[in-house]
């Protein structure tokens, strides 16, 4: 049973829960969740007609309906024409590198990208005669002069992990379109609620739904948004031969997790700004960095891209007279939060706090996090949603009695 066909204009709330429902004989209110890998032909010559063109469904690594109902609410989300899944936030740049790239090819991405983004590229693409070249998150001139004849696409994300740097989505975008190439942007940090990509030039927009998307901590997910012709010629035949396929268990908890993405970040952006505020006022607190701070290198820029919101990630930095140092003072207060979680994560409902100079940058040596300013006295919090008074609560915990 199809549902009743939604009238056009619906606005991103009302699409957020409303949106790519197919309803089943039973009529049910909630998404149905479809655990299957084949599906039953109603004869031969459909079958075949299927086979060949590809529409209806086959088999679950082609299609399945749970992840259709995925894909199309978050292009609705998005604003994009298309968007198709991958298993997590990394399958989908994986898919994004071998739809669109070949040996020789040249791609642009911001030194301060997520480190696995930089390692696939580099490292295991570097294998294959992908050629890649990091510049400044921040300087455009660095992006426009790194541009060669074989620049095929220029990859950026903003605002950045740990701290929060901003690029500007428009000044890329036309020098990726000036060079031939397209711009693509991790939004996994902004959401569609703070930053809408391709609104502002972007030609796709690449998703770990394992973050905000899904919004309580449960399953990993990815997906790239953007036109049709993009998803069903370069994206759609890479995931189905190679097989980076969202589970449809995971596509259908991101799928209700996307009706609470307003409401969620929202409310997270409020604690968040909060905090950043208040932790400019510790005495203990040498910086904070917030796009939603005055204090923020770019906070016009981000307030201009981002809807006026900071997000929902801050990151804090105690000084220290050595790294030693900085870095005991930091795991001090890591360690005497009792509420606060110490995991490898972001986006979750719960506020986790994290050490990012020993995790997710810990393979860097300490050159490359001192030029990348990751300092070892920084905290990176991604603020969930419990009362704000309990998590000032919990950091000061360790900020009154740190070590001297
Ligand atoms: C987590 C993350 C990714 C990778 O996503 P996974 O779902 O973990 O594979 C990519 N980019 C950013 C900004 C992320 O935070």
């Amino acid at each position: 049973m199809t549902d009743k066909s939604l009238p056009e204009g619906l606005r991103p709330e009302t699409l957020a829960v409303r949106t790519a429902i197919e309803r089943s004989q039973y009529g049910e209110n909630s998404e149905a969740l479809y655990l299957t890998t084949g599906f039953v032909q109603p004869d031969a010559a459909t079958s075949a007609a299927r086979f060949a063109s590809g529409e209806g469904y086959t088999y679950a690594r082609t299609s399945n309906p749970t992840v259709t109902s995925f894909e199309q609410r978050l292009a609705a989300l998005e604003g994009t024409e298309a968007a198709i899944a991958a298993a997590s936030g990394m399958g989908a740049i994986l898919m994004m590198i071998m739809g669109l790239l070949k040996a020789g090819d040249h791609v642009i991405l911001s030194r301060s990208m997520f480190g696995s983004t930089l390692s696939l590229f580099a490292k295991e693409f570097g294998k294959f005669g992908v050629q890649t070249d990091f510049v400044s998150q921040t300087d455009v001139d660095e992006w426009r002069a790194a541009v060669r004849p074989n620049t095929r696409l220029l990859f950026a994300e903003t605002p950045t992990n740990p701290l929060t740097e901003v690029c500007d989505i428009a000044a890329l975008a036309e020098i990726a379109h000036a060079a031939g190439a397209l711009l693509a942007v991790d939004n996994a940090f902004a959401t569609p609620i703070l930053q809408k990509p391709t609104q502002l030039g972007a030609d796709i927009v690449m998703h770990s739904g394992t973050k905000y998307l899904d919004g309580q901590g449960r399953v990993m997910a990815g997906a790239l948004c953007g036109s049709r012709q993009l998803i069903t010629e370069k994206f759609a035949p890479v995931v189905r031969t190679a097989g980076m396929v969202l589970s449809p268990f995971n596509a259908w908890v991101v799928l209700k997790g996307m009706e609470t993405l307003g409401v969620r970040v929202k409310a997270q952006c409020e604690n968040a700004l909060a905090i950043g505020r208040w932790l400019e006022a510790q005495s203990e607190v040498a910086r904070v960095y917030y796009p939603g701070l005055p204090s923020h290198p770019q906070h016009e820029l981000a307030m201009r891209q981002q809807s006026g919101l900071g997000g929902g990630v801050l990151s804090f930095e105690l000084a220290g007279d050595t790294p030693e140092a900085a870095r005991a003072k930091a795991f001090h207060v890591i360690n005497s939060c009792r509420v606060l979680s110490i995991a490898t994560n972001l986006g979750d409902t719960k506020t986790i706090i994290s050490h990012p100079a020993t995790t997710s940058h810990g393979r860097l040596t300490e050159e490359q996090r001192q030029a990348a300013g990751i300092c070892q006295g920084v905290i990176r919090l991604a603020v969930g949603l419990e009362h704000i008074e309990d998590i000032q609560d919990d950091l000061l915990r360790g900020l009154h009695t740190l070590p001297a």
